[in-house]
């Protein structure tokens, strides 16, 4: 099977990362509860940020600030979708998170 090099990966993370995050819409890999970034709660500390799960507590996401570039840990979120018009960018492009994105109601 052949494959690409991240590079091809360029156009669609500089999209992807290009909007206001807090309005992203994740799901906790913990409980599933479904909210936007805005609602999680967020623990500062002097090298960066902890966001929780406004349901259950766990870890959703890691941003840490560091000598040469920032850490973005976002292993606490099952998946993420950012409702830029019709573009549902999951995980995975081309493919359909696991347990799917919400539903839009246009
Ligand atoms: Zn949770």
């Amino acid at each position: 099977m052949t494959h690409l090099d991240g590079n091809v990966l360029a156009g669609v993370a500089a999209d992807l990362f290009a909007f206001d995050t807090t309005t992203a819409t994740g799901r906790c890999a913990e409980c599933r509860d479904v909210a936007t970034l805005a609602e999680a709660l967020v623990y500062g500390a002097p090298m960066g940020f902890v966001a929780r799960c406004r349901a259950c507590l766990a870890v959703l996401v890691v941003i840490v600030e560091r000598p040469g570039g920032t850490l973005l840990d976002l292993r606490g979120m099952r998946w993420v979708t950012t409702h830029v018009g019709d573009r549902r960018p999951a995980v995975s492009p081309g493919s359909t998170p696991p347990d799917g994105p919400p539903s839009r109601a246009t």
